[in-house]
């Protein structure tokens, strides 16, 4: 072991809890020091993955208008936004958690979310609309008008990897930050319930780095074993939409350490994922495979049966749970079909995909290896469940419900699949990240099993428990951990 080196706060990680925690300990007058257990050329963890979206709190377009950059400007008086309040946020946390919450958490997570990206635009993140990620407006009629959903408006420019740009450009900006590549954490320097440090595994001995201590590691998704032993069977099989490294190895060591468990540890956000995605995500491709549309068709599994209501609310608040229902069907395995009604309405990354298109369903069900009677069956029962009435709008949540008894029923967007060519796109489930994590306070200080906040060890993001649980509204993960990164560094560097 060399000499052991030190700063006044040691951030564990380097996606976007941890560098807005080392960029907030940073203003409050603290030396950072920044461990990331990837090489430069894949550092940022699935911040950097990810579509960059900031479900914050606003109270309309106006408010919005001064945290973007003049190009997204542009945008801001062709589209619709409600306002989304605190009341709505905290209403979306709560029924996607199915209450289950911790509601101190949730209720700093929405109430400093304004204020927390406005900060982050101070250090230089360029934030704008998400204009483009659900539908394509070059596709849309002159007449349409396009509404954005009120809690995923915002984004930032270029996604995770124009985030994860300005978040390290700002670092590499600040001569009080250190980045240290290749530096996995392995356990920490504890005296009693006080953290004294970090202890790096390296490749001929450990590094130790001592000041107080803030985990924004992750989850344990990319952990094929952690998976199979919280998640469940076939956790260990399924597909990882981000990065590599979050092995969970913080964690559970900050459990040994004595820090309590918090949150729902046998779930996890999962989504549907392009069936032919690598086992892991690629920087590449970031999460150009994600198969979001699904609401505008329907879903078959392997027997040609549907198996969940693909509409029961708007997308951002039903995606995060349905790779989960895609695992549970046979061969973990679906299939979302389209006719020519709605493929207009695809998200722009499905162009990624190689769909199976065909005149019947029949034909279709052949060429998809699926049983051709049931598929017909299927889709003969749903087509006769829908309904001429209400109108069919594709960017509200239209309540043109199937109107006979169906099961599952399809509740908004259930137009009827006669229009040929169909086309199908066949899925899978894509772990995000996982939900089970430390037990945090509203200082992001680490709670003990006895209920203590241990003294100078911080969590943020993915690692910290108790904000999500059996789903998730879109782009709350981002906000989580920048809000509590942001404290979190305050709180390490003495400040709160
Ligand atoms: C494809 C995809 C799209 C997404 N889109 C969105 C979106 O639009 N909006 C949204 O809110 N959320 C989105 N998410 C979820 C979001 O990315 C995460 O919730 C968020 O990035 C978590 O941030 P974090 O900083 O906690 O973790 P990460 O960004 O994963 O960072 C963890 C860091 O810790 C490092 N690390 C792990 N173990 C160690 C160790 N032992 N020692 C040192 N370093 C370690 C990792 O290398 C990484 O740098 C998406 C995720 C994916 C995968």
């Amino acid at each position: 072991m060399g000499t052991p080196k030190s700063a006044d706060v040691i951030v564990v990680g380097a996606g976007n809890a941890a560098l807005v925690a080392a960029l907030s300990a940073a203003e409050a007058g603290a030396t950072v020091a920044v461990l990331e257990a990837a090489p430069k050329t894949t550092r940022g963890g699935n911040s950097r993955f990810s579509g960059g979206i900031f479900r914050i709190a606003h109270d309309g377009m106006d408010h919005l208008r001064p945290l973007l950059t003049d190009e997204a400007l542009v945008w801001a008086d062709k589209v619709e936004l409600d306002p989304y309040p605190p009341e709505r946020y905290l209403h979306d946390l709560t029924v996607t958690s199915h209450g289950q919450s911790d509601p101190a958490l949730i209720g700093e997570l929405v109430h400093r979310s304004y204020e927390t990206v406005a900060w982050m635009k101070e250090q230089g993140v360029r934030w704008e609309l998400v204009v483009d990620k659900l539908f394509d407006p070059d596709n849309f009629d002159p007449d349409e008008t396009y509404t954005l959903p009120p809690g995923g408006a915002l984004r930032a420019t270029h996604e995770g990897l124009g985030l994860m740009h300005d978040l390290f450009a700002a670092v590499d900006a600040t001569p009080a930050i250190e980045v240290v590549h290749d530096a996995p954490a392995h356990d920490l320097i504890m005296d009693g319930s006080a953290c004294r440090g970090v202890r790096v595994r390296g490749q001929a001995g450990f590094a130790e780095y001592r000041g107080s201590v803030v985990l924004a590691s992750g989850g344990f998704e990319s952990n094929p074993r952690k998976r199979l032993q919280h998640l469940g069977t076939g956790w260990d099989l399924v597909k990882v939409r981000g990065t590599a490294f979050n092995m969970g190895t913080m964690l559970d060591a900050a459990l040994d350490a004595g820090a309590a468990p918090s949150g729902h540890w046998s779930g996890a956000h999962a989504s549907p994922l392009d069936a032919d995605a690598p086992p892991v995500g690629q920087l590449a491709l970031t999460d150009k495979l994600s198969r979001y549309s699904y609401p505008y068709g329907i879903l078959l599994n392997r027997d040609g049966e549907r198996f969940v209501d693909e509409a029961s609310d708007e997308v951002w608040l039903t995606y995060a749970k349905t790779g989960s229902a895609i695992r549970e069907q046979p061969g973990a395995w679906a299939v979302q079909i389209f006719d020519q009604r709605t493929v207009r309405l695809l998200e722009p990354r499905y162009s990624t995909a190689n769909p199976v298109e065909a005149d019947t369903i029949g034909e279709l069900a052949r060429k998809l290896d699926l049983p051709v009677a049931a598929a017909e069956r299927t889709v003969e029962a749903y087509n006769a469940a829908t309904t001429a009435d209400g109108e069919f709008e594709p960017f509200v949540k239209d309540g043109r419900s199937t109107a006979v008894a169906l099961t599952p029923p399809k509740s908004n967007w259930a137009l009827p699949l006669d229009r040929p060519p169909f086309v199908a796109y066949p899925v899978c489930c894509g772990i995000t990240f996982t939900y089970g994590g430390l037990h945090i306070d509203t200082d992001a200080r680490v709670i003990d099993t006895t209920g203590r906040a241990m003294p100078n060890l911080y969590a943020t993001g993915e690692i910290a428990g108790g904000f999500f649980y059996h789903n998730y509204p879109a782009g709350s993960g981002l906000v989580r951990g920048a809000v509590f990164g942001r404290i979190a560094g305050i709180s390490a560097a003495g400040g709160r």
